[in-house]
């Protein structure tokens, strides 16, 4: 089977139009690892849009569950808060009642492979680094853990007792394939709000059967989705950080 994963599409329609484009036909199926709303201007069309992909697995992100109202607001930056309360504006109850019931994660997807938000103990957990990565392993007995939230393409490796950071350099496509001796914990990077220093949009595709996986890079259309911000009167921030990636 060959999964379309996604994350962090922080209602971004630009980029996600984007990465439909740059994997069709490429995937019989769809992950969504959270943050489908929160920062960008188009939340509903990027609800419209996953109902038509329809995840077979999904877990929430933070900003959906803050957007449902199922946490408060108060550990968000004052951008983010202004974004989120905006979002809820935006949103039907029937789609905020929807959001609230997104499950947390860890799920299962198969033997050998969980998707998670952050980090599979905690779904607020930020992954960055191979000391991160220590922790994480130590609550993750599946092969492969699929996680988002940092909003950066990162790769770590557990083989025995040592930690490897994989992550690659900026380019646009890299084959991985999995080493059934080792454990991995996979960012396939932010859809609509990359942060990692490349301001194309992120996503992966994991194929079941090969245990490969692909992290991809691809442009979009930047100055569409800042406008939407900027007409939405949203945080002028948010407009701005898309151009850097950061
Ligand atoms: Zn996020």
């Amino acid at each position: 089977m060959r999964i379309l994963i996604l994350s962090d599409l922080h209602a971004n329609i630009e980029a996600f139009h984007a990465v439909l484009t740059d994997a069709e036909g490429a995937y019989d199926t769809t992950i969504c690892l959270g943050d489908i709303v929160g920062y960008g201007a188009s939340p509903r069309e990027c609800i419209e849009q996953l109902d038509i992909l329809a995840p077979q697995w999904i877990v929430r992100g933070n900003h959906d569950r803050v957007c449902a109202g199922i946490t408060d607001s108060r550990t968000f930056s004052p951008v983010a808060r202004a974004a989120i309360e905006w979002t809820r504006g935006q949103l039907s109850p029937a789609t905020l009642a929807r959001l609230a019931a997104l499950p947390t994660g860890p799920v299962a997807i198969d033997a050998h492979t969980t998707i998670c938000h952050g980090a599979p103990s905690d779904e607020d957990f930020y992954l960055l680094d191979s000391a991160d990565a220590r922790l994480a392993f130590a609550s993750q007995s599946a092969a492969l853990c699929l996680h988002g939230h940092t909003h950066a393409q990162t790769i770590f490796r557990l083989q025995g007792f040592a930690v490897y950071d994989e992550t690659p350099a900026r380019r646009t496509r890299l084959l991985v394939s999995l080493d059934a001796g080792s454990r991995y914990l996979i960012n396939p990077g932010s859809v609509g709000q990359p942060r990692d220093g490349d301001p194309r949009a992120a996503y992966a595709l994991l194929d079941t059967d090969s245990r490969t996986l692909e992290l991809r890079r691809v442009p979009y259309d930047i100055p569409g989705a800042q406008q939407r911000i900027r007409a939405a009167g949203l945080p002028e921030p948010l407009a701005r950080r898309l151009a850097t990636g950061d």
